[in-house]
């Protein structure tokens, strides 16, 4: 890894005075212009985030530093911030700017971090390529051919190629789990209601979570340490104290009950030697001291149908403000009212957020709303009593997080369900609101990624951290990064 992309080699210059942190977020806007061709940025926050590094210069001198003075953090283009665009990948919020920042992003800088940027991503976090942004895909920095993954493909393609330091994304499905597995970066999907939802673009509320993306395990647990909390503007966030996530990772490991959930590794569509690297690691778990749970889930294959039913009728609901009236883009040919919600709602949702809201629609008619959304609320209770009964009989499920490596561009765009399923294994947290943490794995022949799932009991993150950390000290090698 190159010096700048490391927020603690970045820190200690700072701190060591060989650096200042002006030249620091300079440095970043150069690279910014140099991989423009990534298309990760949005917006480039330029000259606020010149105006906070001074104040951490003045710091600096004063030797008042905060704990995450010198962090340069992107975030994905759903997430407000004040003064500055938001328009979640869409064409319907072009030109719109925020009235207030989004609270775990005001926590964030209120102990240093400098937000540089907005990041791309599918539209309305719909997606699992970037290929649904109506600003163009992104690029997979380690091969230029494939895609991040979605929909924070932006935030993690960012990251990995050290355009920040780490950036936050938000997951309904696995929308930070997926791209940070495709790009070879930690992604934490925290527990419903960890972290507050204030600020962010609602998709699915009942499922979406915002978390971070980074190189470090250290980086994720020092993030999340300030982000999470009880905020009086998110009545569903939890008022479970935080604890100190970083001070866990440095715990003696311990021999823990690790289950694997059967279904998974018979998954006809899962890579062979993702499933042969998988069924060696088992062997090596076990070896090291672990007991190892053979758990069956018999719901893996209700998971996408039901997540698609559910975050659709809440997405047609959420997605209703966008009217043409209120933000963003009006068309400017209607006469009447309904042709100002017919026009500028065809015009400016892109085809995926079309469908689904019509989908979402459907679901939630009159005639259909038993069969469909009262019947996927029972199937998601299920779900979630499965996987809470299985965590009662392990410490952590382990799963692969996707079941392939990072795809090209294109190969799965014409096909709706090809692409729902590559987040087969990522969308059970979301249905269960349970912690779940991808951690990068080295050793697939095509010289890509490909990531760990590790998922938890509520409000397991410190242990969940804990374990990631030791996973990735065995199993990843950082890649050749430009
Ligand atoms: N890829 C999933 C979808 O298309 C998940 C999206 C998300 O987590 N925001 O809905």
């Amino acid at each position: 890894m190159k010096e700048i992309w490391s927020f603690s080699i970045a820190r200690e210059s700072l701190v060591k005075g060989r650096m200042s942190c002006v030249e620091l977020v300079t440095q970043f806007i150069h690279r910014a212009q140099e991989f423009a061709h990534y298309n990760v940025w949005l917006e480039l926050f330029e000259s606020t985030a010149l105006a906070q590094a001074q104040i951490v210069d003045q710091r600096v001198v004063a030797g008042q530093l905060l704990p995450l003075d010198g962090f340069i953090l992107g975030i994905k283009d759903v997430l407000c911030h004040t003064g500055h665009g938001v328009t979640a990948g869409s064409q319907i919020l072009k030109g719109h700017n925020s009235l207030f920042t989004t609270t775990s992003v005001s926590r964030l800088e209120a102990q240093g971090a400098i937000v540089l940027g907005r990041l791309n991503c599918d539209e309305f976090a719909m997606g699992s390529s970037n290929e649904n942004s109506s600003y163009g895909p992104v690029l997979n920095p380690l091969d230029a051919t494939r895609v991040p993954g979605g929909s924070s493909g932006g935030s993690a393609a960012a990251v990995a190629a050290g355009l920040c330091h780490a950036s936050l994304g938000t997951d309904t499905g696995g929308s930070i789990r997926q791209p940070a597995a495709f790009c070879g970066l930690v992604g934490l999907k925290p527990t419903y209601s960890r972290v507050s939802r204030y600020g962010m673009l609602a998709y699915a509320s009942s499922f979406d979570q915002i978390g971070p993306i980074t190189h470090t395990v250290e980086d994720t647990a020092l993030l999340l340490t300030f982000m999470a909390g009880k905020d009086s503007a998110d009545a569903t966030s939890s008022p479970e104290p935080v604890p100190q996530y970083s001070e866990f990772l440095t715990q003696p490991h311990k021999s823990l009950k690790l289950g694997i959930i059967r279904e998974t590794l018979d998954m006809p569509g899962l890579d062979p030697e993702i499933k042969n690297w998988f069924d060696q690691y088992i062997n090596q778990l076990k070896e090291s001291g672990h007991e190892i749970v053979d758990i069956s889930f018999p719901y893996l294959n209700h998971t996408v149908p039901t997540y698609y039913v559910l975050t659709t009728a809440e997405a047609s609901s959420n997605l209703s403000r966008y009217d043409g009236v209120r933000f963003g883009y009006r068309a400017p040919d209607a006469d009447t009212i309904e042709e100002v919600y017919f026009q500028s709602r065809s015009k400016g949702f892109g085809a995926e957020v079309k469908r689904r809201i019509m989908l979402g629609t459907f679901v939630l008619s009159a005639g259909y709303y038993d069969a469909y959304y009262t019947r996927a609320m029972q199937v998601r209770r299920k779900i979630a009593d499965a996987t809470q009964e299985a965590l009662s009989k392990c410490d952590f499920l382990l799963s692969p997080t996707t079941p392939t490596v990072a795809f090209e561009l294109g190969e799965k765009s014409k096909d709706p369900i090809a692409m729902y399923l590559s987040d087969i294994f990522t969308v059970q947290a979301n249905l269960s609101g349970h912690p779940a943490i991808t951690v990068p794995v080295s050793g697939h022949s095509s010289g890509l990624p490909f990531g760990i799932q590790l998922l938890g009991d509520y409000f397991s993150e410190a242990n969940l951290l804990s374990f990631a950390q030791q996973v990735m000290q065995n199993n990843w090698t950082e890649p050749n990064r430009s």
